[in-house]
């Protein structure tokens, strides 16, 4: 068993908590490793230091800070295979899945290589005679990032990427489920160059969480994690007075049009559906077909290929679809919600319940699952199932499907799949959803663009990377200036004028 440990002044820290959360490989549902759970005191410190080791790496000029981003894909580049590992085997996901999840914060730390860009203010010559203004983007100072267990690396390098080169020091705090990542990254960017203190990794859960929500030098918190907990932690950090930027769970709807390729659209409803066995916040759980014979033929095509699907551990090679979920009791609530839409009248199509995986008797391991005739009243369609299950609601007009996706309360992807450009661009424009793909089932923006939900998916006003991270993780500070010798004679400012 492994002993994990936080990551303080750029070396392993024990922690001195006798709390202790299990690290789990889902594969074979052992614990694999023990993981110290911070206490608020050993946060406190934390954050104490980081707020020392921030006045020197704020000081120090964009683009040194952007060198050490450059060293530091590089690194990301080379370690690929050994962090999909540590991945894999916390998480469960295929191990092309989890090198995915580090090439998404990669390319996030590529885009922070060109940060000074970004950080540079604007001026005014001559706003008034003699008077110039100018803006600039300082740092806030001490920063954090609370992540989930379902993007290790990508999620956390969304967050420290962008904050560290903009001058900031972070404590991250990792998922208890998935913790082994970001220490491996905290190590490597140690080697780019990042100064002891700079990035904290403070393992813990609720306690360490609402020590950073209550701590004075914390300034800003970067949440991604479920609706019900990014909605309690915006409202404490702001209480609080800090900046907080909060992404939730979400329910992704496709429609499916007439006119669409459906042989593309079960393609695509397949792998974004069950790939990471669903356990993605941009998984489509809710297929829209419009029109009955959209709808049947769509089931047919749907059913074979999901019985198709080849589930197995990450160490079973690459032409795994999906492997386990994160824990036994994930796995026990999926089935229970499936148990419940059967009970409620959806119609099971392909049932995934009882699947077992011979040699790996302990994982938890479940099997995929097509529902149809699914309403918007049952549960399994009001709550985020976070599992290999896909729900199938019939519409009978682009009206109403557009209605069904309108009224659903999370807002943070969505896809439609039709030959029409009409209906494609009406759905793009009137869509109340942050991310939209149009024939492009998991849309999420490329790394110079950003990330964010709408309605529950998101608290906050500000996206994740792209050009919004420079704005949360900065704050601006604009000055008018004169220098009296350089106005001409006669032109003494004449505030009256500027009425
Ligand atoms: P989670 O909300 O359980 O945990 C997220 C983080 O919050 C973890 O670091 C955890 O330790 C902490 N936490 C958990 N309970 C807490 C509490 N009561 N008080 C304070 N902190 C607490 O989420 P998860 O299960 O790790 O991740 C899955 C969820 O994340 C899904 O809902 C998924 O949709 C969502 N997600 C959203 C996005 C997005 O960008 N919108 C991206 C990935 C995942």
């Amino acid at each position: 068993m492994e002993n994990l440990t936080h990551w303080i002044d750029g070396a392993p820290v024990a922690g001195t908590s006798d709390r202790f959360a299990d690290v789990y490989n889902p594969a074979t549902g052992e614990v694999q490793g023990r993981l110290p759970l911070a206490t608020a005191a050993e946060l406190n410190d934390a954050v104490a230091r980081a707020a020392e080791a921030q006045k020197q790496w704020g000081a120090t000029n964009p683009q040194r800070r952007a060198r050490v981003m450059m060293k530091f894909g590089q690194l990301l580049n080379e370690n690929m295979d050994r962090l999909a590992e540590v991945i894999s085997r916390e998480h469960g996901k295929t191990l092309p899945d989890a090198r995915g999840d580090v090439q998404r914060g990669l390319e996030v730390v590529e885009v922070c290589m060109g940060a000074p860009h970004f950080l540079k203010g604007e001026f005014t010559d001559d706003g008034g005679p003699g008077i110039d203004l100018y803006s600039m983007r300082q740092p806030l100072g001490v920063v954090a990032g609370i992540t989930p267990f379902n993007f290790p690396a990508m999620i956390p390098l969304w967050k420290m990427a962008p904050a560290l080169v903009a001058g900031n020091a972070m404590i991250l705090k990792p998922s208890e489920r998935t913790p082994g990542c970001a220490l491996m990254l905290a190590e490597l960017i140690k080697e780019a160059g990042l100064p002891d203190g700079c990035l904290q990794v403070v393992n813990g859960d609720k306690e360490v969480v609402d020590a950073i929500l209550d701590n004075d030098i914390v300034q800003a918190v970067g949440f991604v994690g479920s609706t019900p907990i990014a909605q309690y932690i915006y409202g404490r950090a702001a209480s609080n007075g800090k900046r907080a930027q909060c992404f939730g769970g979400a329910k992704n709807h496709m429609i499916v049009m007439p006119d669409a390729d459906l042989d593309k659209a079960a393609d695509a409803l397949v792998g974004a559906g069950y790939g990471a066995a669903g356990e993605r916040c941009m998984a489509i759980s809710v297929a829209v077909p419009v029109g009955r014979e959209t709808a049947d033929a769509l089931t047919e095509k749907l059913a074979s290929r999901v019985e198709n699907l080849k589930i197995g551990p990450y160490t079973a090679g690459e032409d795994v679809d999906f492997g386990p979920l994160i824990t036994g009791a994930a796995r026990d609530r999926v089935r229970g919600l499936i148990d419940r839409g059967v009970e409620e009248g959806a119609r099971l199509v392909v049932d995934g319940r009882d699947f077992t995986m011979q040699g790996y008797e302990g994982g938890f391991f479940i099997g995929p699952s097509l529902f149809d005739d699914v309403t918007p009243e049952m549960e399994i369609y009001r709550q985020e199932i976070f599992g290999p299950v896909l729900c199938q609601v019939r519409a009978g007009s682009y009206d109403e499907a557009l209605k069904i996706v309108m009224e659903n309360e999370y807002g943070n992807g969505t896809a439609i799949y039709t030959a029409d450009g009409d209906t494609a661009r009406d759905f793009a424009h009137s869509v109340n959803v942050g991310m939209v793909g149009i024939n492009f089932p998991i849309p999420v923006p490329l790394s110079y663009h950003s990330f964010g939900g709408w309605k529950k998916s998101a608290f906050g006003d500000l996206n994740q990377y792209g050009p919004d991270a420079f704005r949360f993780y900065t704050r601006t500070k604009t000055v008018t200036e004169r220098w009296f010798s350089g106005i001409k004679e006669g032109g003494e400012f004449n505030f009256k004028a500027m009425d």
